[in-house]
């Protein structure tokens, strides 16, 4: 579903990815794993459009997207939660996901779509609370609301599971394998490895802006040149 080739970005005189080639297939479940300032971010901004690359080339569903403007990507199916927030934190749970949706399903349908999002994120209870009111845990699968009611096929997470609960993080990947069974292709940067375990049917290593390893959680967690570039961090 997305391919990058030889993909570079330099920021001013700072390499980034450094030539990344990488095949997402249709309908997998795949994990982006490696130490702090690998690029795994850049990656998911040059995929989304809000980074051009400075070289290298960008394909999905066989198009070529790396010039296409973000709303394109979003249009033709992408969609992303960041590490950083963007929900309406004034606003209630319903609210957000209201407005997430409303371009995305009929006005008659709005209604039983932002109910039937409520239930599938474990936030029924809380659909009336101000959003900026949740706990850390519900943000974060507010969040992930908001980049499914855009009716994505790829769907691209950044630490999904960042400071959540273990109970938290275990429903989120149940709620993932849900989505994926549906048909979504999803791509999740993870720090966490039973989460990893959890979902993943296979795992790139990204180190130094490029593609160290590749393989199935067993493969990545048995390769010793993988285990060196985490004790090489600390
Ligand atoms: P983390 O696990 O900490 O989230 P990451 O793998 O997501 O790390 P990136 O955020 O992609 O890493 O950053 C890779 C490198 O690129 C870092 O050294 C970072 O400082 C640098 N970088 C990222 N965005 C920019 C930017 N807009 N301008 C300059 N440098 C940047
Ligand atoms: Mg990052």
């Amino acid at each position: 579903i997305l391919e990058t080739r030889a993909l570079n970005k330099w920021f001013g005189g700072l390499h980034v990815t450094g030539g990344v080639d990488f095949v997402l297939e249709p309908g997998e479940m795949h994990c982006l794993i490696g130490p702090n300032g690998a690029g795994k971010s850049t990656l998911f901004r040059l995929i989304l459009g809000e980074h051009f690359p400075t070289s290298g080339e960008i394909l999905y569903e066989n198009h070529d997207i790396t010039r296409a403007k973000s709303y394109e990507r979003i249009r033709r199916g992408i969609s992303v939660k960041f590490q950083v927030p963007g929900i309406f934190k004034a606003l209630s749970v319903a609210q957000n996901l209201q407005i997430a949706l409303q371009h995305h399903v009929v006005p008659t349908a709005l209604k039983q779509e932002v109910e039937r999002l409520l239930n599938f994120l474990n936030l029924r209870a809380a659909a009336k609370q101000l959003a900026g009111n949740l706990s850390h845990g519900q943000k974060q699968w507010l969040e992930i609301g908001m980049a499914i009611a855009l009716k994505p096929k790829l769907l691209l997470l950044d630490e999904p599971t960042a400071g959540m609960t273990p109970d938290e993080t275990f429903a989120t990947g149940e709620m993932l394998q849900t989505l994926n069974r549906a048909g979504v292709t999803v791509l999740a940067v993870e720090h966490d490895m039973a989460f990893v375990r959890q979902i993943a049917q296979r795992v790139t290593v990204l180190h130094l802006g490029k593609v160290f390893a590749q393989g199935t959680i067993d493969e990545i967690v048995a390769n010793e040149r993988v285990a060196a570039i985490y004790l090489g961090e600390s």
